[in-house]
C-alpha cells in the first residue's frame, strides 16, 4: 500500500515565488523516507501541502488513499506533523500540551494519559511533565513536538528538519527513537539538509532542488554512486 502519492504538485506563492515546480513522488507504507535538499529547495512547502497547512496551486496528493481535496479529514487523521517552529502554548505544561492534542482528535482522556506517559517517558520528558513548555531547553521542546504529533497514533509521521540546531548526542537519541517508531509500523517522512542524517535513518530518499525532484532512489543505491 502507498502511504503517500503525490502527482505533479506545484506551488506558486502570492508574490510569484514558484516554490514547487511539478513534483511526483510515492512513499510506501512502512518506509522511512528523507526529502533532502538545500535551503529554499521547496521541502517545507511540499510537506506543508501534504499536511494541509499550505494550499497547493495544482497537482494531487493522496495520503493512505485519501485525496486531500476530497477527503481532507480522513487524510489529516493519518498524519502527525512536527513542524520546524515551536507552535505550542509556552504557558501550558508538557502534559497539558500532549493531552490536549489527543483531545483535538477525540482520544478518550484516560487513553490520552496512558499515551502521554508512554511517549513522554520514551522521549525522556516524563520528569518534565508539570513544567511549562517555556522552561524547557530547545532539545526538549523539539522532543515535545514529536510526542505531541504521536498522540493520535498517526500512520504517517512527518518531520520538518527535526534535528536542526540539536547537538550530536541528542540527535543520536532522537534518531534511535524515530527508528523504533518506524519499526513499530509508522511510516516516516523527514526533511533534512544533512546527508548524514538521511544515511543513518532512511531507506529511500528524494532529492529536491529549486522546486524539482532531481533524484528519487533507495539510500543504498544513492550511496553506491557517491
Ligand atoms: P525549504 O524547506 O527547502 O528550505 P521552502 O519550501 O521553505 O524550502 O521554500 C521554498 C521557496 O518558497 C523559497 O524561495 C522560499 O523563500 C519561498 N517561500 C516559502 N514560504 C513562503 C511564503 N509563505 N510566501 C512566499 N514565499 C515563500
Ligand atoms: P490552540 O490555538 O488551541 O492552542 P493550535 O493553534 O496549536 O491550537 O492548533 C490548532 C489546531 O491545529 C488544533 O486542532 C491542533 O490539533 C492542530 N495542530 C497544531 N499543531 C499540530 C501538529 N503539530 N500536528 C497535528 N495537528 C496540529
Amino acid at each position: 500500500a502507498n502511504a503517500l502519492v503525490i502527482e505533479n504538485l506545484q506551488k506558486t506563492y502570492k508574490g510569484g515565488v514558484h516554490a514547487v515546480k511539478g513534483i511526483s513522488l510515492t512513499v510506501n507504507q512502512g518506509d522511512f523516507f528523507a526529502l533532502l535538499g538545500p535551503n529554499g529547495a521547496g521541502k517545507s512547502t511540499t510537506i506543508g501541502i501534504i499536511s494541509s497547512l499550505v494550499q497547493k496551486t495544482t497537482g494531487s496528493v493522496k495520503v493512505f488513499g485519501f485525496d486531500i481535496d476530497q477527503q481532507l479529514e480522513e487524510a489529516k487523521l493519518c498524519i502527525g506533523l512536527v513542524p520546524q517552529e515551536f507552535n505550542f502554548n509556552q504557558f501550558e505544561t508538557v502534559l497539558q500540551i500532549v493531552v490536549n492534542q489527543a483531545g483535538y482528535y477525540g482520544v478518550p482522556r484516560h487513553i490520552a494519559f496512558q499515551r502521554a506517559e508512554k511517549y513522554l517517558s520514551q522521549l525522556d520528558l516524563w520528569e518534565k511533565r508539570d513544567s511549562q513548555a517555556r522552561a524547557l531547553s530547545g532539545g526538549m521542546k523539539r522532543r515535545l513536538m514529536i510526542a505531541r504529533a504521536l498522540m493520535h497514533q498517526p500512520k504517517l509521521l512527518i518531520l520538518d528538519e527535526p534535528t536542526a540546531g540539536v547537538d550530536i548526542e541528542l540527535r543520536r537519541s532522537m534518531w534511535e527513537f524515530l527508528k523504533e517508531i518506524n519499526q513499530q509500523g509508522v511510516t516516516i517522512i523527514l526533511t533534512t539538509h544533512y546527508l548524514e542524517e538521511a544515511e543513518m535513518l532512511c531507506r529511500n530518499i528524494g532529492i529536491i532542488d529549486k522546486g524539482l525532484l532531481i533524484e528519487c532512489t533507495s539510500m543504498k543505491s544513492l550511496l553506491s554512486k557517491l
